[in-house]
């Protein structure tokens, strides 16, 4: 699998999934654009890429921002000149518990960065692909996006919203040869699961739950995420994929 010349947007790969996605894109050949709130975290992430001989520049982006959003778009055409792959990987969870003791702000922020950024941000991106004859679009959903996990009721539901929303996509858009796919990974090790992985009665419980007996590593998120970015997953739309060491194998 190769991604030679390919231009890709990574949102949220100043760290975790995304980093470890953006890198595996470049030694596959692609550029990357690294993108997340800071400007400094992703040019220092881009920066280390380079030192590796690998192309990438750091665009910062606040996916909930409507503005930075179409900046982040244009920036990359003005470096790139097109845009072959978007990995809509940016994601948020400010709230554990109960889903009635929510405050709306919270709801709403979810809704935001969650849910309407990957809806806003693929439709800002689709007239390039379209201009390009095609791209690939890859949605981070979750595990708990198909299933309901414990006290994660509105970060579970905004996940499921991006599955229905990638298989619209698919649907509207395979005519302009543009892929649209979706992964759900399990309990990754990254800093957004912090709370479940550093303490160790949780995680010997989750771990428990997961055929695979451990949690994965980023890195293990970033071979589903290639295929689908490269011309080996060229029939490939529409798709829910799970990287979850059989977690919902029940
Ligand atoms: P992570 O290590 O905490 O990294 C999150 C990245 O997103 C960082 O680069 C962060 O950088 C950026 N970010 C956060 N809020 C942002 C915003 N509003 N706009 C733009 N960038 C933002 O998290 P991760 O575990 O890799 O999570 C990546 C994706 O995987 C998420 O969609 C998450 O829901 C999903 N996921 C994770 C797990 C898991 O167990 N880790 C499991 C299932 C699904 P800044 O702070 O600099 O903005």
């Amino acid at each position: 699998m190769n991604l030679d010349d390919k231009v890709a947007i990574i949102t949220g790969s100043s760290k975790g999934i995304g980093k470890a996605i953006a890198e595996r894109f470049c030694k596959q050949g692609a550029k990357v654009v690294i993108s997340s709130r800071k400007q400094e975290a992703c040019e220092e992430v881009a920066f280390d890429l380079k030192g590796k001989g690998y192309e990438a520049t750091g665009i910062e982006c606040h996916v909930g921002d409507d503005l930075q959003r179409q900046s982040l778009v244009e920036k990359t055409i003005q470096a790139y000149g097109k845009i072959d792959v978007l990995v809509n990987n940016a994601a948020i969870n400010p709230v554990f518990g109960p889903i009635e003791d929510v405050e709306d702000v919270a709801f709403d922020k979810i809704i935001n960065v969650n849910v309407k950024s990957v809806w806003s941000l693929s439709n800002l991106v689709l007239p390039h692909m379209i201009e390009n004859n095609g791209g690939s679009i890859i949605n981070v959903s979750s595990v708990e996006g198909l299933h309901p996990g414990f006290g994660l009721g509105l970060y579970s539901m905004s996940k499921a919203a991006v599955i229905m929303l990638t298989k619209n996509q698919a649907k509207e858009w395979g005519k302009h040869q543009v892929r649209c796919n979706v992964i759900c990974p399990g309990l990754v090790k990254t800093k957004f699961s912090q709370a479940l992985w550093s303490n160790e009665k949780i995680l010997d419980h989750l771990e428990e739950s997961i055929p695979s007996g451990r949690m994965a590593m980023p890195e293990e998120m970033t071979g589903l995420a290639l295929l689908l970015a490269s011309d080996d997953g060229s029939y490939m739309t529409g798709g829910v994929y799970t990287a979850d060491g059989g977690y919902l194998v029940k």
